[in-house]
């Protein structure tokens, strides 16, 4: 079967978006600008806030980074979001997870105003994507860009068997909030789950978040389902490079022959990165629409 190229779909996607940006600030003067927040030296974090600015610098999205100490005192942090939430030239705000522990992260994701959460964490954004007839603002860009993987595949959503595995409150849960919100009968399986396997079985369509190498087996995947695969995962791989490789949560070799599935790099993630922009430059033309 062939595989569901995200890598190739958010390219797409990134020169729609360019061009969008350019038309607004020709229409406008407003150029989309995305500030992010980076506490502290965590490397997979600065890896992921420095690939998140060169997207937004390749699609003329204008990007401010405040990197700021790991032993910042809440206050602190609570006073910049808040001057950021004031600044008009910044559309999206952005807080790289996780702060550090002695930071209260919800009180700090609250406080971002809902207009500029490009990230979709804020519960007023999370309530109404839960609830019938309410519409988010911005979803969250990893699971907003699994969905627009499955629309590329011509997934069928109304009736489908979909199976969400993981809950956590930036994949699992919303993926599966806005699988509801196209009519599928949602499964989700978390680490209490008896049988995953038999329940996974049974799904038309597969979204895996729960971090664990290959862990969905090809026994586990119906023939004709398709599957995203979220997780990224580092297995000790002394050929490489780095002395590591990413692979997903599912055993991606033996199900791409009976399953259309998203590679592990070069799915989701190219994906998320893009679902962002296209969150930053949705903020900014509504800020000139208000
Ligand atoms: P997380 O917060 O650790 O959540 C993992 C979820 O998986 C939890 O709900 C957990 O269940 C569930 N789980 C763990 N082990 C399980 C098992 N053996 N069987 C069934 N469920 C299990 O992780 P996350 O932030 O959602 O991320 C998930 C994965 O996606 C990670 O590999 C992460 O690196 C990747 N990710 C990729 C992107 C991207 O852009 N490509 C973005 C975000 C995340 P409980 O709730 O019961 O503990």
């Amino acid at each position: 079967m062939p595989i569901l190229d995200g890598k190739a779909i958010a390219e797409q996607m990134r020169q729609q978006i360019a061009a969008d940006v350019e038309a607004l600030v020709q229409k406008t003067g407003v150029r989309p600008g995305l500030a992010a927040v980076l506490v502290g030296d965590n490397p997979a974090s600065q890896t992921y806030v420095r690939m998140k600015q060169r997207a937004c610098e390749a699609v003329g999205i204008h990007s401010v980074l405040h990197e700021i100490p790991a032993d910042v005192d809440q206050a602190t942090l609570e006073s910049l979001i808040q001057k950021l939430n004031a600044d008009q030239t910044i559309h999206g705000i952005l807080v790289q997870l996780p702060l550090p522990k002695h930071l209260d992260e919800q009180r700090i994701l609250d406080l971002v105003r809902i207009e500029k959460d490009v990230d979709g964490f804020h519960p007023l954004n999370m309530g109404h994507l839960a609830m019938k007839g309410r519409e988010p603002l911005f979803m969250p860009a990893t699971p907003a860009g699994c969905m627009v993987l499955l629309e590329k595949a011509g997934v069928k959503f109304s009736g489908a068997n979909a199976v969400v595995i993981g809950r956590s409150n930036i994949v699992g849960l919303p993926a599966a909030l806005m699988l509801l919100k196209r009519d599928a009968t949602v499964t989700i399986v978390h680490s209490r789950t008896p049988e995953p396997s038999s329940i996974v079985r049974q799904a038309d369509i597969v979204i895996a978040a729960a971090g664990r190498a290959a862990m969905v087996k090809a026994d586990w995947i119906k023939h004709g389902a398709v599957v995203i695969d979220v997780g990224t995962n580092r297995v000790d791989d002394p050929t490489a490079k780095r002395g590591y490789r990413l692979v997903g949560d599912v055993d991606f070799e033996a199900v791409k022959d009976k399953a259309l599935i998203t590679p592990v790099p070069g799915g989701v993630g190219p994906m998320t990165i893009t679902m962002l922009l296209s969150n930053t430059l949705k903020a900014a033309q509504y800020s000139v629409a208000r």
